[in-house]
């Protein structure tokens, strides 16, 4: 997963052996979702496997490292998850989604257009 250059600045400077250690150490190379992008896998933990073709897109495997909280400076080894792109993908689409979706309410409300639905809704 490339990483963004506003975000950079958040990584810790020993980010890659972090996320190495998590990739290789702990993971085996293996994605580690277990369902927390938000569909669920067959036996329970996603069989993608880095460098091979993904079982869920065919395509080659790379194996990232998400923040399971979406800071990049929280590297506690409980904050992170060797993930496929297929799931590190969909785990943080599901958070963008959220974000949007907040961001979007509160911007609604922020134009009185709660009260405006409600009345249209009346009619
Ligand atoms: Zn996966
Ligand atoms: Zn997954």
């Amino acid at each position: 997963m490339p990483i963004r250059p506003e975000q950079r600045a958040l990584y810790p400077a020993d980010w890659p052996e972090i996320s190495r250690r998590i990739r290789e150490g702990r993971a085996g190379w293996r994605c580690e979702c277990d369902g927390r992008c938000g569909v669920p896998h067959d036996g329970g933990r996603c069989t993608a496997v880095h460098g091979r073709p993904s079982p869920l897109t065919g395509s080659r495997v790379v194996l990232t490292v998400a923040h399971l909280d979406h800071q990049p400076a929280n590297c506690d080894p409980a904050n992170l998850m060797a993930a496929c792109q297929a799931c590190h993908l969909r785990y943080d689409a599901d958070h963008h989604r959220r974000t949007a979706a907040a961001t979007r309410r509160a911007a609604i409300e922020a134009a009185g257009q709660t009260t405006l639905d409600v009345r249209i809704g009346d009619t």
